[in-house]
């Protein structure tokens, strides 16, 4: 995997390294049937000296929109939900410094149906946070959007929250608490499960209410969906936050989003991170199947389609 080592301009001093985590990793009972895809539902474009510290103006990154499906027997979730058809009027509404070419694949909503996939299953969207880019998606998903209070009130009255505010319509909305334990460096938690197998925890500085969905698999693989705490990977392998001024315009505690980011890459190396818009960080989760291998792909993870 490329880390993009030719778009630095500059020398940047890294933030300090953090231990490394040395406890034993937090029990999970994940059950048999457990699986992960990812549906990809587009890119944008952003310039690399605007989403890493040294980042080059001439590095063109596509920044990745991708919603991710847990699959559970006691019911499935999406993080995110990636662009919606309307996308193109969601980009239209930002401020003009915030919009920039994208391209849409298809939606989440399309996705899904391709797959021939039984909406019965899903109990909803859990957002790792209120931006447009993550939540475009709902305007095609008849699902409730699962969200806690902190990320609640920032959705319904910061100007960051605007195309939320238009997609959520018509949604139920699903607030959770985030009164579990400390969990891997992170304060609080919500255990989605009751098993330890889908953990969410309190990641707040890019908005109020962001939030790291930890993921445990049968396999014992362990994946963390870090939201926006850095969009890229070079922000986690290098430690280098946003730019100045992009910490300043995305974030609402940049200060917060550096310990969230410490905390994250005191993980590696046990846990795969993976940052909302960086594509290669999908590696190795695959897509949903076609409609005719969904049964197939089911059963071989143990679970009835
Ligand atoms: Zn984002």
């Amino acid at each position: 995997m490329s880390d993009h080592l030719g778009s630095y301009d500059v020398v940047v001093t890294p933030l300090p390294p953090p231990l490394a985590w040395a406890d034993p990793l937090p029990p999970a009972a994940p059950p048999p049937g457990m699986a992960l895809f990812q549906l990809p539902t587009g890119t944008y474009e952003t310039r690399a000296v605007f989403a890493v510290r040294g980042g080059s103006f001439r590095d063109k990154r596509q920044f990745a929109a991708t919603s991710v499906l847990v699959r559970h027997p006691d019911g499935d979730l999406l993080i995110d939900a990636g662009f919606g058809a309307g996308v193109a009027a969601h980009v239209a509404a930002l401020p003009r410094m915030e919009r920039a070419p994208f391209r849409l694949a298809a939606t989440v909503d399309q996705q899904l149906d391709a797959a021939g996939y039984d909406r019965s299953r899903l109990l909803g969207v859990l957002v790792t946070h209120a931006h447009w880019d993550h939540v475009s998606g709902l305007d095609g998903l008849d699902v409730p959007v699962l969200i806690n209070d902190d990320e609640l009130r920032y959705a319904t009255g910061h100007k960051g929250g605007t195309i939320f505010r238009t997609v959520v319509e018509g949604h139920e909305v699903r607030r959770y608490a985030l009164d579990g334990p400390a969990y891997l460096g992170f304060a609080r938690s919500h255990d989605v499960h009751g098993d330890g197998s889908v953990v969410v925890a309190l990641a707040g500085g890019h908005t109020d209410g962001s939030v790291v969905v930890f993921v445990t698999l049968p396999s014992g693989a362990r994946w963390a969906f870090i939201g926006d705490l850095t969009w890229q990977l070079d922000g986690v392998r290098r430690r280098v936050e946003r730019p100045a001024l992009m910490r300043r315009l995305a974030d609402v505690d940049a200060a917060g989003v550096r310990r969230s980011l410490l905390a994250v890459v005191a993980l590696v190396g046990l846990v795969r991170v993976v940052p909302s818009h960086d594509l290669a960080a999908y590696e190795g989760i695959p897509l949903l199947p076609a409609r005719e291998d969904l049964r197939d792909a089911t059963a071989a993870a143990g679970t009835t389609p």
